[in-house]
């Protein structure tokens, strides 16, 4: 998964506080889910490394990968 990919998987932090606090709308590089803005569970698979499902409704925090990369280079 590039880091494009990777972006528009991960949760818009405006629009998880407001669906009206991001500008950018649909043209916004994050991902905007009603569903996961609602639900305050992260999503298992985002947190383990990578969730494939592009309609997920869990949370796909930020930076969640970069820590789980890290916790992987100790082992
Ligand atoms: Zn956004
Ligand atoms: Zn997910």
């Amino acid at each position: 998964m590039g880091d494009e990919a990777q972006k528009r998987n991960t949760d818009c932090v405006y629009f998880l506080a407001s669906p009206l606090t991001c500008k950018k709308g649909t043209d916004c590089e994050y991902r905007h889910s009603e569903a996961a803005r609602v639900n305050p569970r992260d999503c298992w698979f985002w947190i383990s490394g990578n969730c494939l499902n592009a309609n997920c409704s869990f949370r796909h925090p930020v930076g969640s990968l970069i820590a789980c990369r890290i916790t992987t280079l100790h082992f």
